[in-house]
């Protein structure tokens, strides 16, 4: 890693101002980021503009001019933009880390849209005071992945970031072998992670760890106010209590669809919910609880079916964080006590979805016993190694197929019972389910299955497809992909192949936190 003093480019003239910015955390003041600027990169190229996500919030098409790829470069600063890198700090694989930051994240500002303010982040746009030796960039391959898993998320219903632009330059940047440099356009209402509010209470600075607090719940999280109720008026409980019942949802959201985020560190926890930070993450293949995407997860802290409990150790660091607001020790264990009832509760909720058994008013009982089922299936997926992607849409399409069979039969379940070899015992478990739910509603029910099991997720190869096809200059297919994501409940006839079982070689790709 280099040692080299930050560079203090000056930037040229800006493009005209075209958003309407806010900077409404930097009122924080300078113990919560430093003013800095991109560092320039050489010979900028667009690989991809998401105009679908530019007209959702209401930015003019100028933005994706040529006189804005150079401000999305990081050569030209907006006019009315304020760069800016943030500290925070963060426990990493299970170790207090101390303090990280921006390292290559450079904040631009709060724009005005059409969803409200929100914040732009230039991803790889060079070495910050936060960067520890880190050289400030992001290689192509990475930020591929994050611009195009960002919207295949969004596609999925699933919060997250999103990725507004991705821009190429053919700077060398040196990983494991030497790559090209890349920076992502990424925006959200705010990104503050865990880890900000981990970083000033472990600093003993309660009075900035309470305008942080306050910062977020007035301009982010105004819920809480309401939800104090529930606190005897303890607004910080309520913000803890937020942000649990979210991050439960979103992990709920993430284990339904074979998600895996690969670094769950705390600092890679975002405040919001939302899903943030693409490194090593995977849509799994094979169904197999123990998965581990991170090529370096040696322990495998992070595996598929940890995700959920470690979402809740690192929810017991936020909550140690905000421990000197809340200021009540049983309070805070009860806030944090709410997750085990609601994560299996939105678990739950997500999987029936997947089997079309909706109804949130649903009684105890009924959530139960579908539970089982739910648990009984996943069983016979692992034990099967079975795609988890392909079999959830195969088996809405055997769905809709029985649904208009005027008696089942074993032969009507081909399209599911043929992705596996014990088929007597998802024979019998496919008996079950029709019994519970009833053969009249398997029709709506199929319908509703279509729309909850996609056809289309951002597996390892077709990600490296579109890397492979980047880095020998054609970005084509990054927007092929994006097409496919961003709508992946549809059928898009004619792009059968890329709802297809991954190919051999795609057992060997090894994604790791280099990024
Ligand atoms: P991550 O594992 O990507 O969440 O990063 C952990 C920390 O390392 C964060 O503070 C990042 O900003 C920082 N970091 C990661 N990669 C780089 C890099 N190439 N240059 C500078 N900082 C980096
Ligand atoms: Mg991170």
């Amino acid at each position: 890693m280099s040692s080299a003093p930050l560079e203090t480019p000056t930037h040229p003239a800006s493009p005209l101002p075209v958003l309407d910015w806010t900077h409404r955390l930097t009122q924080l003041g300078p113990r919560f980021w430093t003013s800095l600027q991109p560092t320039p990169v050489a010979a900028p190229r667009w690989a991809a503009r998401n105009t679908d996500l530019l007209a959702a919030l209401g930015w003019p098409d100028a933005l994706f001019d040529d006189e804005h790829l150079q401000a999305f470069a990081g050569n030209a600063l907006m006019v009315g933009s304020h760069p800016l890198a943030t500290v925070y700090s963060g426990h990493q694989f299970g170790q207090w880390a101390g303090q990280l930051g921006d390292g290559r994240a450079i904040w631009l500002g709060e724009a005005a849209s059409a969803q409200g303010p929100q914040e732009i982040q230039l991803k790889g746009a060079g070495r910050t005071p936060y960067s520890r030796g880190g050289d400030g960039r992001a290689v192509l391959r990475s930020s591929i992945r994050e611009y195009l898993c960002s919207e295949a998320m969004h596609g999925l219903g699933i919060a997250t970031t999103r990725a507004l632009c991705l821009v190429a330059s053919p700077e060398p940047v040196r990983r494991e072998t030497l790559e090209t440099a890349a920076i992502v356009a990424r925006v959200a209402p705010s990104f503050l992670r865990f880890g900000h509010f981990e970083h000033f209470s472990s600093q003993g600075d309660t009075d900035k760890l309470r305008a942080l607090a306050d910062h977020t719940i007035a301009h982010h999280l105004p819920e809480c106010l309401e939800r104090a109720e529930r606190w005897q008026g303890n607004v910080y409980a309520a913000l803890l209590d937020e942000v649990q019942e979210r991050t439960a949802q979103l992990l709920a959201q993430w284990q339904a669809v074979g998600f895996c985020h690969g670094v769950m560190n705390t600092d890679n926890m975002s405040l919001l919910g939302l899903t943030i930070d693409y490194g090593p993450f995977q849509f799994m293949d094979a169904f197999d609880p123990g998965h581990i995407c991170n090529h370096s997860d040696h322990q495998g802290r992070y595996a598929y079916g940890r995700q959920p409990n470690v979402a809740y150790w690192n929810l017991y660091c936020l909550a140690q964080a905000l421990a000197p607001l809340i200021d009540d020790h049983d309070m805070t264990l009860q806030v944090l006590e709410g997750y085990k009832t609601l994560f299996p509760r939105f678990m739950g909720d997500a999987m029936r979805a997947k089997l079309g058994l909706t109804g949130d008013l649903a009684p105890e009982s009924e959530r139960e016993a579908d539970w089982t089922l739910v648990e009984d299936l996943m069983q016979l997926m692992a034990a099967e190694k079975v795609d988890f992607t392909l079999f959830w849409r195969q088996l809405s399409q055997a769905v809709v197929q029985q649904s208009k069979a005027t008696t089942l039969t074993d032969a009507g379940w081909s399209a599911v019972t043929d992705l596996v070899l014990d088929r007597p015992r998802l024979l019998a478990w496919l008996a079950r389910y029709t019994t519970r739910a009833g053969q009249p509603n398997l029709s709506a029910m199929g319908q509703h299955m279509l729309q909850t099991n996609p056809k289309f997720v951002l597996r390892n190869h077709l990600a490296e497809m579109a890397i492979r096809q980047a880095q020998a200059g054609d970005f084509s297919e990054i927007e092929t992909l994006h097409n496919l994501l961003k709508s992946p409940f549809d059928e898009h006839p004619g792009f059968e192949a890329y709802a297809d079982l991954p190919p051999d070689w795609a057992g060997q790709l090894e994604i790791s936190c280099s990024s």
